[in-house]
């Protein structure tokens, strides 16, 4: 493909999804307690271990009791004996008997109800109940959540607090997970100093080696910092070899057209197949996605914004993916347009802005910024305001999609 080609963000994003699909991914896997596995992807199918709940369970605090005995209150009824959580009542509640039951007790034998203990009164052994109870009423009905061997998590999900909530309910512990891929960090240019070092009045520090670290191990992957290359093609070379040893590459930099923008040439330099090399996006044209001796490869623009913007709409997927988990584009949200807009771009926009709650609607505005270098306009940001090529105008209070800003 020319460099000079430019294909839309949704074409972009396709061809991403596609490649790493048909590279028939299969990471290795390692065993985790449950407290070791938050943020991982789930390497097996997981299946309950027995009924959920594994009894119908009181889900309020009352009476147990026939339903049909207290269809017509008030009603009063015998008081058995009690069944708390944790314990299980041995009798039969039969017509016109009640057993008082605590919330996550099982419902004892011929009950098929809970009264609820705010509508009954209690006077010795006699309980009156004065509002009628609907057959299952307060109770969550045996394996009405799943039943025994159903799957309640596939293989691939990520594991959150939910998930992992759920695995303990199981009691599946520990358990199996794909080892996280490594990604090589890269930055170029000769003007990118380490952070630590002082910066002449020219020269920049390497932000975008940090911000793609914590992007990488928010996305699930293991940052390795390569460092910074010079803009010259044998050492840009020797360094883009060595992060091949990683299972991503990540370039930020030297992608552009300029005389001194070498990561193109390197990369073909050493074989690779290049799938794109520009996206219709702003910030982010210059934009390199390809493969090299079987390890995937973005050239990332070197401007920060476009770098953590670029980033997240395209490698937080795959990293992802490479790590196990599908594919999952970031999903926009929807807000009203706090003011009007024009653009005629013909580029997928995305721009700082702030999410709002006004009057329970979200709105978004833009933060001031000056382009795709301003890490300040960021940060005064919680989100970017997505335009789309096709919309060259828009009104106060229109619905517009917005990318969260990731933390
Ligand atoms: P380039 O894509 O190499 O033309 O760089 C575009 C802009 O991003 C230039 O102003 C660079 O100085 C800046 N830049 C490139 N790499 C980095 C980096 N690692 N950290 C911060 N800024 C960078
Ligand atoms: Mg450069």
């Amino acid at each position: 493909m020319d460099a000079g080609v430019m294909i839309s963000f949704e074409q972009a994003l396709n061809i991403v999804e596609e490649k790493l699909a048909a590279a028939n991914l299969n990471p290795t896997t390692e065993v985790l307690a449950l407290g070791e596995a938050c943020g991982r992807i789930l390497a097996e199918d997981v299946a309950a271990d027995r009924d959920y709940p594994p009894f119908h369970r009181a889900i309020r605090d009352g009476f147990a009791v026939r339903a049909a005995d207290v269809s017509a209150p008030p009603t009063v009824l015998h008081l058995l004996g009690e069944v708390r959580a944790g314990e299980n009542f041995a009798g039969t509640v039969g017509a016109g008997e009640c057993v008082y039951i605590t919330t996550g007790a099982p419902l004892p034998a011929g009950a098929d109800a809970v009264a609820m203990v705010e509508h009954a009164e209690r006077h010795g052994d006699a309980i009156g109940i004065q509002r009628a109870v609907r057959p299952g009423e307060n109770v969550v009905q045996q394996g009405s959540e799943a039943t025994a061997g159903a799957r309640v998590l596939p293989r691939g999900r990520r594991l959150g607090a939910g998930e992992l909530g759920l695995l303990a309910t199981v009691g599946k512990s520990p358990v199996t997970v794909f080892v996280r891929p490594t990604v090589a960090i890269l930055s170029t240019g000769d003007e990118v100093v380490p952070v630590e070092q002082r910066p002449e009045w020219f020269q920049i520090r390497n932000s975008n080696a940090i911000a793609l670290s914590a992007q990488v191990a928010a996305a699930g992957g293991i940052p390795r910092r390569l460092g910074i290359a010079p803009d010259r093609l044998e050492t840009l070379r020797a360094m883009i070899q060595e992060g091949l040893n990683a299972d991503l590459l990540l370039l930020s930099g030297g992608v552009s057209m300029g005389k001194y923008d070498f990561v193109g040439r390197a990369l073909a330099e050493l074989g690779a197949e290049f799938y794109f090399q520009g996206v219709a996006l702003r910030p982010g044209k210059p934009l390199v996605f390809g493969r090299v001796g079987g390890k995937f490869v973005f050239g990332l623009p070197g401007n920060p914004v476009s770098t953590f913007v670029t980033f997240e709409l395209f490698a937080r997927p795959a990293i992802a993916a490479l790590g196990g988990a599908s594919f999952e584009p970031a999903v926009f949200l929807r807000a009203r347009l706090a003011r009007p807009f024009q653009q005629k771009t013909g580029l997928t926009a995305f721009m700082p802005a702030r999410l709002e709650r006004q009057s329970g609607d979200p709105v978004v505005s833009l933060v001031g910024w000056q382009g795709s270098g301003d890490l300040v306009g960021v940060a005064a940001a919680n989100c970017f305001l997505v335009v789309h090529p096709s919309e060259t105008n828009r009104a106060a209070g229109d619905w517009v999609d917005v990318l969260p800003k990731p933390s």
